[in-house]
């Protein structure tokens, strides 16, 4: 599985509507300070589920919508979208019959966030369980920050067991048995 695109709208720092391809298996992002870099980061750990403002380095979940500029008036909503190549079939299940799978998130100001898969609405949980287990999700190690590696060295011997069992691949079946167990 490889993330190939990335279309941002009203989200931070990008306003306009933005696509940004990534052709090959490894992309450089290059720019000034505060030019949007770690914004672009931020949206994928945003569409991908995560419902943490500070994570997202802001104080409420709306703080991701575009919040007007000296030039530009705030605006309304915030899109994200992200498309997947999967002619590997890494994503299982019902989705495995697809050689693109698209993530799309969208919030508007009165905090109203939505999910699309593949262009249907969706719940949040739909996107978190088809990436269970890939190593992509919100707080999966794809995404390494500044500062994780340290953490991951300090890690409570549970939290370490976590990431070794999401690199496994066997989280997504631990998390099903816990389902099953609840019910
Ligand atoms: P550095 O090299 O310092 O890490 P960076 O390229 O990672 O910089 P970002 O942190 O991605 O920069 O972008 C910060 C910019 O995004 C700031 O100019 C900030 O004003 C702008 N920004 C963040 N959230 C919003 C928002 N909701 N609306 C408008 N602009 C925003
Ligand atoms: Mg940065």
């Amino acid at each position: 599985m490889r993330l190939t695109t990335i279309k941002l709208a009203g989200f931070k720092s990008f306003v306009d509507p933005t696509t940004l391809h990534l052709p090959t298996n490894m992309t450089g992002i290059v720019g000034p300070n505060g030019c949007g870099k770690s914004n672009i980061i931020d949206a994928i750990r945003w569409v991908m589920g995560e419902s943490a403002a500070s994570r997202l380095r802001g104080d409420s979940l709306t703080d991701v919508i575009f919040s007007g500029s000296s030039a530009r008036k705030p605006v309304g909503q915030a899109m994200v979208e992200l498309i997947f190549d999967n002619s590997d079939g890494t994503v299982q299940g019902e989705f495995a019959q697809y050689a693109e799978i698209s993530v799309k998130r969208t919030v508007s100001r009165d905090g109203q966030s939505q999910y699309f898969l593949n262009g249907s609405r969706c719940r949040r949980r739909d996107i978190t369980d088809i990436f269970l287990g890939t190593g992509l999700g919100p707080r999966s190690y794809s995404i390494i920050e500044q500062g994780m590696i340290s953490q991951i060295i300090d890690a409570h011997p549970d939290e370490l067991r976590g990431h070794l069992e999401e690199a496994a691949g066997i989280s997504k079946y631990k998390e099903r048995r816990k389902e099953t167990e609840t019910r």
